[in-house]
């Protein structure tokens, strides 16, 4: 090993160790240097100069120290594939506030925290408007409605969520949060690099440090990484002018909006439910092929009333067989129930074939041999 790569080693070390701990390279070398027993980096610089050589033993302390560091980048570089294999019902955390139990979730970014009867989001996005959700039978009576409680579960959830905020950090290019001297960073995603950068949300311009400090949220409106770019396209042609974004320091998050909601099961007794229940009443009721195909054909009327009338084809389902599971779910549902036969388009030929047996398979069977010696069967097309 020369001189040259033993020191170039260090100092890839150091690199690591930065990049790991979102450190700029003078400090990471000036811990390295410390690793080592000199004060800072300089040090160590004036002693290679000088002749200086790391030792054997010096190097791989300097390698175990870069490691630990890059353990724990590998930790929170697995944050967005911790997030993927995550199950979606597996909390990331969980407790209690004051009696109210309580847990938070995490998905793609976005968290959840949930009681009962109520849960808050707090989205990706540091400036997005937190929302509160109460089940509509807990409205007046959940904890959250108490400003004390919901103050005390928005710390716990923006905690996660910064959480979240850094673990996506971890992942980007280091220059995307370490502006170089020109101020340039480089984008998250995209990975172009700029000094001055353009939200698609609200026209304004940043610079790179501004996004660097906000984690590439626009510091004017809270837009995500994925809406910052380097250059204002969608404005050519447009007499829109960027300006600087605004950020008089007022800017703070919006209180959360609080919604009354109703996620239980709704069963809507509409017209098409109604005719959808009758019909497959119809067919618990059909005994034999031909009531099964009656069932399935007979014409269903529904009012506005929610009033049904079964038209049933004479040839399909026999008169003096009363549709009894029919007429008890009609019952069921309220619905005034009129019967009335019809004479329809009887789909094959020999109509009473259909009702000597129960079985589907013999009825088909008949119906072929019969097709087969006294007609004739079409397969495919439209059959004319
Ligand atoms: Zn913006």
């Amino acid at each position: 090993m020369t001189i040259k790569n033993e020191i170039q080693t260090l100092k890839t070390l150091a690199k690591r160790y930065a990049r790991a701990n979102r450190l700029p390279l003078h400090k990471a070398l000036d811990a390295m240097a410390t690793e080592l027993g000199f004060a800072h980096w300089s040090d160590v610089a004036k002693k290679v100069k000088a002749g200086w050589l790391p030792s054997e033993e010096e190097v791989s302390r300097a390698e175990a120290f870069a490691r630990q560091a890059h353990q724990d980048e590998d930790t929170k570089q697995s944050f967005i594939e911790a997030s993927l294999a995550r199950p979606v019902d597996q909390p990331v955390r969980q407790g209690k506030i004051g009696d109210h139990g309580f847990a938070v979730f995490e998905v793609f970014g976005d968290i959840r925290m949930e009681g009962e009867g109520w849960r808050i989001l707090v989205g990706e996005a540091q400036f997005a408007q937190p929302v509160v959700e109460i089940e509509k039978p807990y409205s007046e009576t959940s904890p959250v409605r108490s400003r004390e409680f919901l103050d005390a579960a928005l710390v716990i959830a923006d905690e996660e969520a910064a959480k979240v905020r850094a673990g996506i950090a971890t992942g980007w290019p280091r220059r995307s949060t370490k502006p170089d001297a020109e101020g340039v960073v480089a984008h998250p995603l995209f990975g172009d690099r700029a000094a001055s950068w353009f939200c698609l949300y609200c026209d304004g311009e940043i610079t790179g440090t501004q996004l660097a400090e906000n984690l590439w949220h626009c510091p004017g409106c809270g837009a995500a990484p994925i809406d910052i770019f380097s250059s204002p396209e969608w404005l050519d042609g447009d007499d829109v002018k960027t300006k600087p974004v605004n950020v008089s320091g007022t800017l703070t998050r919006p209180e959360p909006r609080v919604e009354v909601v109703d996620s239980r099961p709704k069963l809507n007794l509409n017209e098409e439910n109604i005719t959808l229940l009758l019909r497959t009443a119809l067919l618990e009721d059909a005994a034999t092929p031909s009531e099964r195909i009656g069932a399935l054909l007979a014409e269903i009327y529904v009012d506005e009333e929610g009033d049904a009338s079964i038209v049933l084809d004479e040839d399909l389902w026999p008169e003096d067989k009363d549709p009894e599971a029919a007429i008890a779910v009609a019952k069921m549902l309220g619905t005034e129930l009129d019967l009335a036969v019809t004479s329809m388009t009887f789909p094959f030929a020999w109509p009473d074939l259909g009702h000597v047996t129960t079985s589907t398979r013999e009825y088909i069977q008949m119906l072929l041999d019969a097709y087969t010696e006294h007609g004739i069967i079409h397969r495919g097309g439209d059959g004319h």
